[in-house]
């Protein structure tokens, strides 16, 4: 088996996210804000998978994700599943679920939406309309993005596009 052969330490305790689109990893790993934790991290990129050719992989000690985190982490692959790990050992394994409306997580660019209103700018809402590849609908103005278009909110980072490029 590929899998097994996998050249990444077990942990001991923490979560793994697996079956990531490949290349999405380091966008979740950023958007997520899991990148900003000083826990051991090991991240596989293009890693051969049966499933799904090849997919992306991140394991991280001591962090255990929120909510958010698996909103943001089904946008961006809704194929990825999340285990938890106890010594060593797998505890939960769940697939993550894309929410059939995505609320706050993704800006919609357009100016004239009223989500954008200055006076008083509301929560964003999306509809979901297809799943794989993603097209979702703002459901103030309904204009229609794919998955490249869309922009996240984020704390720290004002906006934050889907396609980043990776340096070594
Ligand atoms: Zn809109």
């Amino acid at each position: 088996m590929l899998e097994e052969k996998l050249k990444i330490d077990k942990i001991s305790k923490g979560t793994v996210i697996d079956h990531i689109d490949a290349g999405y990893a380091l966008t979740i790993l950023n958007l997520t804000g899991i990148d900003e934790s000083k826990n051991l991290m090991t991240i596989g990129v293009n890693v051969l998978s049966k499933k799904y050719q090849t997919k992306d992989i991140i394991k991280i000690e001591n962090v255990f994700l929120n909510e958010t985190q698996m909103q943001q982490i089904s946008i961006l692959s809704p194929n990825a599943t999340i285990s938890l790990i106890e010594n060593y050992k797998v505890i939960e394994k769940k697939k993550v679920e894309l929410p059939r409306i995505i609320k706050k997580l993704i800006l919609c660019v357009n100016q004239t939406c009223i989500s954008n209103s200055e006076k008083e700018p509301i929560d964003t809402e999306f509809l979901v309309l297809e799943e794989k590849p993603l097209k979702i609908q703002c459901i103030y103005c309904e204009r229609i993005y794919k998955l490249e278009e869309i922009v996240f909110t984020s704390k720290e980072k004002k906006e934050m596009k889907v396609k980043q490029t990776i340096q070594f």
